[in-house]
């Protein structure tokens, strides 16, 4: 409309005061405080939602991607304690380890279902990946525990406003939430909302990208054994049904669904919409009503048309909509398309997720002190994001800046000027593959 108003000066109540404060629980924010705090910063973490994950828990983003290079493991750290005690409260499937790597027709078969096949096994035989489903809630609830015991305080239900600043210094948030407007105060402020909500606020520059965003859900009642059958034995037949659903979608990978770590549960990564703004309320409002519009058309269709979802039901949506790409920080080095594609590998190294690396500067922004960045909206070029952004190696950024921010509490140095290469010592004493 054009038309603008005055709010009038308000007085907000400071109500903490730590040495770290992490703006975002998603895979990267989550990492990032439990790594803080273990290394005994008194360090706050302040999520929107009732549970941490983000979009891994929120957008049912259930599939760790981008784990190994195809020949090796090049993932680990927390990301690997995180799905082993995962995996011991029985919600996590995953290859065997001695199927890692290995191709045969046996394992293809074994495992195609669940996309843990290199290239999802779009040719054969397609190598073994080292890949794994979570089951949500019991994602969320070991995410909870490894935060307590570490000493985070957790701040839910608590939506970050904006960042305070002293010049170009960053000095905490203010957050809104059902308590109103509150104030913490912060020595180091990390970014991990994914959409760089607090950076943007904190003036530093950035670029604003795009990409698909999705309404994820699942579909529940399936007789997957059936599904199975009948798309081995009429494979025409089956890609004729696939076809049709994905023109319902409107967009969709070619695989509409996967099995998942729960039984006769299938995930739906999809309808994907292009075009429209993860900032805009707008955008976002129209995304969740039409989102679901065809996920119901697509129920109806397979209902009637394909063999095993007869019974098929949507049991879940996503909490959180599934918004790929926002702001990207323009950091003391932002990452380029070339740097992913050729595997570059920098001097301040400080984790790597598939076959690509994660320079120390790419988490620094240019202008502004006592910042740093983690995750989706790190330093990358918006094409080099699309295909390095995924949320393992996110937590492998977290974990990286926040044993950055505790060493610059410990050494008294800014954070743009750490020593980079004690903190690489850390990182691989604590697993991380550099
Ligand atoms: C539909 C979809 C499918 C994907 N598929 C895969 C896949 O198969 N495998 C894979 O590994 N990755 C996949 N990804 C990518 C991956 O999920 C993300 O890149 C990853 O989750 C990013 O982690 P993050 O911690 O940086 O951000 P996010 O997961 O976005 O977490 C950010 C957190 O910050 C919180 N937050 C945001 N703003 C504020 C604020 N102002 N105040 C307070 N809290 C705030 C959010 O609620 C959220 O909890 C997919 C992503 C999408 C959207």
């Amino acid at each position: 409309m054009g038309a603008t108003i005055t709010l009038p000066a308000q007085e907000v109540p400071v109500v903490d005061e730590v040495d770290v404060l992490v703006v975002g629980g998603g895979p990267a924010g989550f990492a990032a405080a439990v790594s803080a705090a273990r290394q005994g910063a008194n360090t706050i973490l302040i999520e929107r939602y009732g549970y941490l994950g983000g979009l891994a828990n929120g957008a049912l983003v259930i599939a760790m991607e981008d784990m190994d290079n195809g020949q090796q493991i090049t993932v680990a750290g927390l990301v690997t304690e995180y799905a082993e005690r995962v995996a011991q409260k029985g919600g996590l499937v995953r290859p065997a380890p001695e199927d890692l790597f290995q191709a045969s027709d046996e394992l293809y078969n074994k495992w195609y279902w669940f996309g843990f096949l290199e290239g999802w096994g779009r040719h054969r035989p397609a190598p073994v990946g080292y890949k794994a489903m979570i089951d949500v809630e019991v994602s969320k609830h070991v995410m909870f525990q490894m935060a307590k015991e570490a000493g985070v305080k957790l701040r839910l239900h608590s939506w970050c406003a904006g960042a305070l600043t002293e010049g170009k210094t960053i000095c905490g948030v203010v957050t809104l939430s059902k308590s109103g407007l509150q104030a913490i105060k912060a020595g180091i402020v990390l970014d991990t909302t994914g959409d760089g909500d607090i950076f943007a606020s904190a003036g530093a520059e950035y670029v604003h990208g795009q990409y698909l965003i999705t309404v994820a859900h699942f579909m529940a009642g399936v007789d997957t054994d059936r599904v199975r059958e009948f798309s081995e034995q009429n494979p025409d037949e089956a890609e004729a049904l696939n076809r049709e659903v994905r023109n319902l979608y409107g967009g969709s990978w070619r695989e509409w669904f996967w099995f998942s770590a729960n039984p006769g549960i299938l995930w739906c990564d999809c309808p994907h919409i292009k075009g429209y703004d993860g900032l805009d309320v707008e955008d976002l409002t129209y995304l969740e009503v039409e989102g679901r519009e065809r996920i119901w058309q697509v129920l109806d269709f397979v209902q009637q048309n394909y063999p095993g979802f007869e019974n098929a039901f949507v049991s879940r949506t996503s909490d959180q909509i599934g918004v790929r790409q926002t702001r990207l920080l323009l950091g003391e080095y932002t990452v380029t398309i070339e740097d992913v594609r050729n595997s570059v590998r920098f001097g301040d190294t400080v984790g790597r997720g598939k076959a690509y690396y994660y320079p120390y500067r790419c988490f620094v922004p240019r202008n502004v002190e006592n910042l740093l960045v983690a995750g989706r909206h790190a330093a990358f070029e918006p094409a080099a994001q699309r295909v390095a952004r995924e949320w393992p190696p996110c937590m492998v950024t977290g974990q990286a800046v926040g044993n950055a921010a505790a060493l610059a509490l410990d050494s008294g140095a800014r954070v743009r000027d750490i020593d980079v290469p004690r903190l690489q010592r850390m990182l691989e004493k604590q697993g991380v593959i550099l």
